[in-house]
């Protein structure tokens, strides 16, 4: 770690008047059939309202190592937040295993079972006799409504307070919200930590570094962090609730930053940055892909709303199909190759001409693993964007050898590239 700067968020505004534990019940996550997102989810949750998580455990489907699993936990915790086994079956045992961390009976629960009862009338289905076991919960516990699934959960304060939450993620998302993050905002004695994401294209961790390492020095109490989620680079800014420089850091790194920043939000991806600079004019897009194969288009179409700005691509893999489709003369493919900016150029002038759009981004290149040859190696890409007035193009060599990253490392490059150049043009 780089003197001065620690993983955003692990410090700034942590208290230890609430200490976290996470327990994942489930077979499937020992046996490498299920990534334990629920885990990940919890542990970034936490972690933003300022609680510091200090583990976290897996257990599969044995009561006595749910049961095990949950002790240890409640030992060292003050809030314990289990998620999986609450189902139906056999192999569901998180209400048993609780029980018996507790030293209570496990009974039927009315108003689990009324939940239940109400979930299949609702949906006009008769109960199964197994979904009664689904009511069964530890005496004394709080059973928390489940408005997405059939299983309730459940929560119970002994040595310390356990949420039990189905395994099912988008079940377990909503339970978290409405039963387990208003409880630890309660508990807090602090606001939660503040913090501000930048998003950014163009530079590595390391540059970021140079360009931004004096920021905490700068601005007393305010931390800063980095992570990579290629092939974009990632900034936080965290803080206490009450410190003053916050605001100021936050302006200053967005301007350090400048174009390479694309967006503040987790939820605003890069075809939404380019979207509303494309609305902002009026403006439609047309794509010609080749060694990207659509995933351009992918990326599109994936915005809601994209039919405002988004209005046709080509996969033209072959020199044939970049002829036939897009009228790139046989004599720049000859003369220049398929990977080149020439035929990258003719490309997308062929799909501005054939298409409703303004703009056209054109992709072409060596994705690899084989097919490189000394002067275009696997990984060399060539770009062109074709816009009113305007025709760039651009070569890059993408230092892998991997296809699905050289082919998802070019998506968000040209995407990029026409972003720099909507910029450029502003609104
Ligand atoms: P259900 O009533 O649906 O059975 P449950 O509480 O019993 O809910 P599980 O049976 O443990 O939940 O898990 C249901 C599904 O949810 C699993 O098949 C798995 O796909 C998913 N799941 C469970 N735990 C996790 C986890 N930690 N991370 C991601 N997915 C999970
Ligand atoms: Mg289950």
């Amino acid at each position: 770690m780089v003197a001065g700067v620690s993983p955003a968020g692990r410090f700034a505004g942590m208290t230890d008047s609430l200490r976290a534990w996470i327990v994942s019940q489930g077979e499937e996550l020992l046996t490498g059939q299920t990534l334990d997102s629920n885990a990940h989810f919890l542990a970034g949750r936490l972690t933003a309202l300022g609680v510091r998580v200090l583990g976290a455990s897996t257990a599969g489907d044995r009561v006595d190592a749910i049961e095990e699993a949950l002790r240890a936990a409640c030992e060292r915790a003050d809030v314990v937040v289990c998620t999986g086994g609450l189902g139906p079956t056999a192999d569901d045992l998180t209400a048993d295993a609780l029980a018996r961390v507790f030293g209570v009976e496990v009974e039927e629960n009315a108003d689990a079972l009324a939940q239940v009862l109400a979930r299949y009338e609702a949906a006009g289905r008769r109960m199964a006799e197994s979904n009664r076991r689904q009511a069964q919960l530890p005496v004394g516990c709080d059973v928390l409504l489940n408005p997405v699934g059939t299983a309730p959960g459940f929560a119970f304060t002994g040595d310390a307070r356990v949420f039990c939450l189905p395994g099912v993620p988008h079940e377990m998302r909503r339970m978290w919200a409405d039963h387990v993050d208003p409880w630890v905002r309660e508990q807090l004695d602090h606001e939660p930590p503040r913090r501000h994401l930048f998003r950014v294209l163009g530079k590595g961790e390391s540059q970021l570094q140079d360009l931004l390492g004096d920021v905490p020095e700068r601005f007393a109490g305010v931390e800063l962090g980095f992570r990579t989620k290629m092939p974009e680079n990632q900034v936080k800014l965290v803080a206490a609730p009450g410190v003053d420089a916050f605001a100021d850091a936050v302006s200053e790194v967005r301007r350090r930053l400048g174009k390479d920043l694309f967006a503040e939000d987790e939820s605003v991806e890069l075809a939404a940055a380019v979207a509303q600079l494309l609305v902002a004019r009026g403006e439609r897009l047309a794509l010609a892909e080749s060694c990207t194969g659509g995933l351009v288009g992918h990326l599109c179409v994936t915005e809601a709303g994209s039919s405002a700005w988004f209005d046709r691509g080509w996969i033209t893999y072959s020199n044939r199909a970049k002829r036939s489709d897009l009228g790139v003369a046989k004599d720049t493919l000859v003369a220049h190759g398929a990977v080149s900016e020439e035929t990258a150029v003719a490309m997308a002038r062929g799909a501005v001409e054939r298409s409703d759009a303004q703009w056209a981004v054109a992709i072409s290149g060596v994705a690899g693993p084989t097919g490189g040859t000394p002067d275009k190696p696997v990984g060399t890409v060539c770009f062109a964007v074709v816009g009113p007035g305007v025709e760039r193009t651009r070569t890059l060599r993408i230092p892998s050898r991997s296809r699905d990253l050289v082919r998802r490392f070019s998506a968000y490059a040209a995407l990029d590239m026409l972003r720099r150049q909507l910029l450029r043009l502003g609104s």
